[in-house]
């Protein structure tokens, strides 16, 4: 008998309402059909219960659920190490503003100008140093059309420490107005300096005027930081002159 036949007379068979002669065929075919004989027992099988569909329901559920748990505690993973990220960035950010823009003019009031002298060449030397034990690390040049050019100390949000030697807080400077004037002018820069001041606006204090009568230098000075134009020495001196603030 043909296999397809004896499937659909299988649940006859198995309900024991089929024919003797159908039977007799079934058993006869069952004997050689793997399917078949699979077909018939599975008929035997307990139906699943509406616990077990309801188990196995929820198994399916629970799968899917922890399958989507897993998924969202990824995503949440991410999203939590993405804000951390976002978060350090912000703060290096705001750390390295906060120590590094360097914006805020120092308080003229705790700006020191002393011993200001000059020297035979007409250059000024004067101590620059600041009342306070933080470090210096910018100053800004700020130029208006009368003549006025201002040293303006600038520091960042949040400042170190002075630490010991080489420091713009507290160091002896030369003030070379003449040589500032005859660049600007060898640039074609419309601007003649008469007055030079540290810090900005009124506050600010003067250091030099055009005309302006400053006690001469010393010998030890004029050794120091005097020089003769084209001199071995005036370039030996250039290269180990103070500092010049600069913008
Ligand atoms: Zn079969």
């Amino acid at each position: 008998m043909e296999h397809e036949i004896v499937m659909d007379l299988l649940p006859l068979y198995h309900d024991g309402v089929c024919s003797a002669a159908s039977r007799a065929a079934v058993e006869v075919h069952l004997e050689t059909c793997d399917i078949c004989r699979e077909a018939l027992a599975e008929m035997d099988a307990p139906l699943p219960t509406a616990e077990t569909q309801k188990n196995a329901a929820d198994g399916a559920a629970v799968k899917k659920i922890s399958e989507e748990w897993k998924k969202t505690r990824w995503k949440a993973r991410l999203k939590g190490a993405a804000m951390a990220a976002a978060v350090c960035l912000v703060l290096v950010g705001a750390w390295l503003a906060a120590t590094q823009l360097h914006l805020f003019p120092v308080p003229a009031e705790k700006i020191q100008l002393s011993n200001v002298r000059q020297l035979s060449d007409g250059r000024v030397l004067y101590h620059f140093y600041i009342d306070d034990d933080l470090n210096l690390r910018r100053v800004k040049f700020e130029y208006d059309e009368a003549g006025n050019k201002y040293y303006v100390p600038l520091r960042a949000l949040i400042t170190e420490k002075r630490w010991d030697g080489v420091t713009l807080a507290d160091r002896e400077m030369i003030l070379d107005v003449a040589e500032e004037n005859t660049w600007a002018e060898s640039q074609g820069i419309d601007r003649e300096v008469t007055r030079v001041w540290y810090g900005r606006g009124e506050e600010a204090v003067l250091l030099w005027e055009e005309g302006m009568d400053l006690p001469a230098a010393s010998a030890a000075d004029e050794a120091a930081w005097g020089y003769e134009q084209g001199s071995a020495d005036y370039w030996a001196a250039r290269e180990n002159e103070p500092l010049k603030a600069g913008g």
